[in-house]
């Protein structure tokens, strides 16, 4: 164990010292990307090392957690309406311990906001500082004092921490941090440093631990898993993961269109346990916006890594991002999205609405597109988008594919649902004890959101 983690192993025992004799629980509540959620499966795991429970849905805890997002503004405002609501319950149970964690209290200003606006936030730390949480946490306990540790101090990534993950079948395994992109609309350099990768040996460690553990998925995480630099590049890390692991299934992202090579095109293809899924965000189909995003590849060079990939994976599922509304995006700008879409026919597609980011460039210009505009060309985007995924589902009626089962359908508990190898959901009928099984599904129907079939 390193220094840093013996350490907040001393204030973990203080904690629970603190709290002994009483069962303590904790909420967590996670916004933004699977990063966030990985982060949150071990700010979870420090909690329960600390002598915590999760707590029920419905009772008040002791500690809540907002684990925080400041990619777009919705997610920001989110965190900001439930901290409003927090203040309520706070007023009811005094003691209760109200934590702030994440790439939001990273942002410029926020931390200002938080202590003139929502006073009652007691604890608020940045990105990179999950691990000193049991310091954090028994200094206030033990003092009362508010802990606000916000600024950038070091990019160490910390191994070891303890984790309580949500699923037994599918794991995150985060493999790179940061990002070094500035791509103009985006504030993710800003808040989570610049790029550091972790060590192919211990990627392959934490992999072969999940194994034992009866994990048959992983997903491999960074803003840009693609500009991987270890031991190893990217293409050769999971040429290194077929090898040494015993995993089923090994999924990745997120990748950035610059970084994708040849290379590791062919290892998707080659490598049977890598599945046959690309989510490649596009953002944006013209090369003026593109170039004005920062994003270093032209509409004609996206298309081609999109060719090539159809060319080259067997049945690959293509998914993507596009933001809608970018500064200057003008409407011969937006049909060159609309016809990009169209060329590439994606399986699926996350679109989201441009919203200005603090300390952005692209927040400082003034040709700012009107809500009306964004709603417009959304509505196009989606509707569009909608109607290409349906043919697509529609198209694999009648294949066999393979479905790592996750778990009973949300919706109706007589169904299993999982996902195939181009990550679409498909819901079947079947015994509950396929659970954690890859099985082979005949698909029957395509829908929209999903895919119906009946095991073979
Ligand atoms: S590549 Fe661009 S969009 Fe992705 S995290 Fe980095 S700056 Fe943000």
């Amino acid at each position: 164990m390193n220094e840093t983690l013996l350490q907040q192993q001393i204030y973990t025992d203080k904690v629970k010292n603190f709290t002994l004799g009483q069962q303590k629980t904790y909420k967590i509540q996670t916004f933004g990307c699977q990063m966030n959620e990985n982060d949150s499966e071990k700010i979870a795991g420090l909690f329960e090392e600390m002598g915590y429970l999760e707590s029920s849905d419905n009772a008040i805890p002791d500690i809540v957690l907002f684990n925080t997002c400041c990619v777009r503004e919705n997610a920001e405002q989110k965190v900001f309406g439930h901290l409003g609501v927090l203040k309520k319950q706070k007023e009811q149970k005094s003691d209760m311990v109200i934590i702030l964690s994440g790439c939001m209290m990273q942002q410029a200003g926020t931390l200002d906001q938080i202590k003139k606006s929502y006073r009652h936030a007691d604890i608020v730390y940045g990105t990179n500082k999950s691990h000193l949480l049991p310091l954090y946490l028994y200094t206030y306990l033990s003092t009362g004092d508010k802990q606000f540790f916000t600024e950038e101090t070091g990019q160490e990534i910390i191994e070891g921490l303890p984790i309580k993950r949500e699923s037994s079948i599918k794991a995150y395994v985060p493999i790179m941090f940061g990002c070094n992109n500035y791509c103009s609309y985006c504030v993710v350099p800003y808040v989570r440093g610049r790029e550091r990768s972790r060590s192919t040996h211990d990627i392959i460690n934490e992999i072969n631990y999940l194994v034992n553990q009866g994990v048959k998925e992983v997903t491999l995480l960074g803003q840009n898993v693609n500009s991987y630099n270890s031991e190893v590049d990217f293409a050769d890390l999971l040429y290194l993961i077929d090898k040494l692991c015993d995993i089923k299934r090994i999924r990745f992202m997120t990748s950035h269109p610059k970084d994708i090579s040849l290379k590791l095109i062919k290892a998707i293809s080659e490598i049977d346990k890598v599945c046959n899924h690309l989510h490649l965000p596009m953002q944006a189909g013209s090369t003026k916006v593109l170039r004005e995003m920062n994003r270093k590849y032209s509409k004609e060079q996206y298309i081609d890594i999109i060719n090539n990939a159809k060319k080259t994976i067997p049945n690959v599922g293509l998914s993507t991002d596009i933001i809608v509304g970018f500064p200057g995006e003008s409407d011969i700008d937006f049909d060159d999205t609309l016809e990009v879409i169209s060329t590439c026919q994606f399986d699926f597609a996350y679109t989201f609405l441009y919203s200005k980011r603090r300390g952005t460039k692209a927040a400082l210009r003034d040709d700012q597109i009107s809500k009306e505009d964004k709603s417009i060309r959304f509505n196009k985007l989606v509707t569009l988008q909608n109607s290409i995924t349906l043919q697509k589902n529609i198209s694999c009626e009648g294949n066999i594919e393979k479905v790592l089962v996750e778990g009973l359908s949300k919706t109706n508990k007589a169904v299993l649902t999982g996902r195939d190898e181009a990550n679409k959901i498909v819901n079947f009928i079947g015994d509950k004890q396929l659970i954690g099984q890859i099985i082979n599904v005949k698909i029957i129907k395509g829908k929209t959101w999903h895919l119906e079939g009946e095991i073979v």
